[in-house]
């Protein structure tokens, strides 16, 4: 959506609020209390009323805005800019543009955009052809016990690994294949960070993310010797020069993941980098969308943020 067509239709508080319940009746208000899904609108107290058992449902309870003291306005506003831009903005960015006192409201409104749009994926698993690798963050860490020595390299306190997996295959039309630049066309991707690269572990991580019987390219680390007991695994010994070949859409994933991160948040505290590994992946497996916004309203609405653990069904 164009920023010109963002303020036509939702130019004030009023009308973000009445777009927010059209958005929810939409997907369909569920009452907490007895799963009823049938309501009376009451508009003197802006809430909906069950038909069966009379409990009330507030226009945020159960969605991203539960418990939220924010403005429909600035939320409108947040999901916009996380949807139009290619890239993403800081939380001290967005404070200032809204021009709002506190940072903390701002920060917590963006990460639990970000937590909606990882949920949403979680809902998809990469099929067919997938590389696997993974991609080591710089991350800060607040909880880090300060007495305990810094390790370098692989282990590093200072870095979180990011198992990465990325659904490509290789350009068959040698025509389509001069197009591009890289050997593969790629359609989703996954990242996914992790604190253990144990070959259970592992197992346990890839199984989560990539549907058995599809065909695994990794180089040959000793964390995939489980693999081959779901998938088809190629595990080979990847040169420096072959990386392009072999794995080009993990590397470039990360890499571009990387720079965006460092050229916008600059610090990432280990905690969090998940949050931020969601959105990039949901704005790039969106690439093609021109509705993003919406998809990231209908996520909104429908996440039952404080029926807690539970995933939307
Ligand atoms: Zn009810």
């Amino acid at each position: 959506m164009k920023l010109i067509d963002f303020y036509k239709n939702y130019p004030d508080e009023e009308s973000c609020k009445q777009a927010f319940k059209e958005y929810r009746e939409q997907e369909g208000v569920i009452c907490k209390k007895c799963g009823n899904k049938t309501h009376y609108w009451k508009k003197n107290r802006e809430q909906w009323e069950c038909k069966k058992c009379s409990h009330r449902t507030t226009l945020k309870s159960g969605t991203v805005m539960h418990g939220s003291q924010l403005s429909f306005q600035y939320w409108f506003i947040a999901m916009h800019l996380m949807t139009s831009t290619k890239k993403t903005f800081s939380a001290k960015e967005l404070q200032r543009q809204l021009g709002h006192k506190r940072y903390e409201p701002i920060w917590a409104m963006l990460h639990k955009l970000r937590i909606v749009m990882g949920r949403r994926d979680e809902q998809y698993m990469l099929n067919n052809e997938v590389e696997l690798d993974e991609g080591f963050f710089e991350t800060v860490s607040v909880t880090r016990d300060k007495s305990e020595p810094l390790k370098r390299g692989k282990g590093s306190q200072r870095q979180t690994t990011v198992l990465v997996a990325t659904e490509s295959k290789p350009v068959e039309d040698s025509e389509k294949s001069k197009k591009y630049s890289k050997k593969k066309q790629v359609r989703f991707i996954k990242m996914q960070t992790i604190h253990s690269l144990k070959k259970e572990d592992m197992e346990d991580a890839v199984t989560d993310i990539i549907e058995k019987n599809s065909i695994i390219i990794s180089d040959d680390s000793n964390s995939y010797n489980n693999l081959t007991k779901h998938y088809e695994h190629n595990g080979q010994v990847v040169s420096k020069n072959k990386i392009n070949e072999v794995l080009p859409w993990v590397h470039t994933a990360i890499s571009n993941a990387k720079r965006l991160f460092l050229d916008v948040h600059h610090r990432i505290d280990d905690d969090f980098l998940q949050s931020y590994l969601n959105e990039f992946c949901f704005k790039f497996n969106r690439r093609y969308f021109d509705n993003l916004f919406d998809r990231l309203m209908i996520a909104a609405v429908s996440y039952r943020w404080n029926w807690l653990g539970e995933k939307n069904g």
